[in-house]
């Protein structure tokens, strides 16, 4: 009997990964997509220790959670350590990355492999990115809000908001 005969999932729970700092319509628009290949999607926030981030971990969760409210199947939830070790903990085996330009590819490539080296039967999907956002990055957003650029159309209203606040709060200390 193969496999995936054996471990039937009744319910379909995609894990989407990544460290959101901060979301981007980029993002928002593949939870769009990856929300209507499964029937839960848990938005996962990646803590890595080495990293500095510009928004907390509670800041990003929350500027998420408002930026996918019109997604009825979406839970944003916190994750540290192995990320297969939280997708099963989740009684999942879908990882869901968003694939910008070939840029991105390398990467993906060697985490996707790094997985199924660990656990054979945790499948990462791949959604390609949408042409508008294809060129969109948090780290891009980051340095585009710190010189007062143009944010409209590529985040969220809440995100701009709180990039704007951000880099006034950061400006005046
Ligand atoms: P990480 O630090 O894990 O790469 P990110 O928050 O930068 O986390 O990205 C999370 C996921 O979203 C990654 O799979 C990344 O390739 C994807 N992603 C980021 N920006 C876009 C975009 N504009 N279009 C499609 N996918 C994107």
């Amino acid at each position: 009997m193969s496999r995936i005969v054996e471990r039937a999932y009744t319910v379909r729970i995609g894990v989407c990964p990544g460290s959101f700092d901060p979301v981007t319509n980029g993002h928002v628009d593949i939870f769009e997509r990856a929300s209507k290949l499964v029937d839960k999607l848990i938005v996962v926030i990646a803590e890595n220790p080495n990293k500095k981030y510009l928004f907390t971990l509670e800041e990003r969760a929350e500027l998420i959670r408002q930026s996918v409210s019109h997604i009825p199947n979406v839970e944003v939830d916190f994750g540290s350590g192995l990320l297969n070790d939280y997708v099963k903990s989740r009684d999942s085996h879908i990882i869901i990355r968003g694939l910008r330009a070939l840029s991105d590819f390398e990467y993906e490539f060697q985490r996707a492999l790094f997985s199924k080296y660990l656990d054979d039967d945790i499948e990462t999907v791949f959604i390609m990115t949408n042409n508008k956002y294809a060129f969109v990055s948090s780290t891009g957003i980051r340095e585009l809000a710190k010189f007062g650029g143009k944010l409209e159309g590529l985040v969220p209203t809440v995100v701009k908001e709180a990039l704007e606040n951000k880099f006034n709060t950061l400006q005046k200390k």
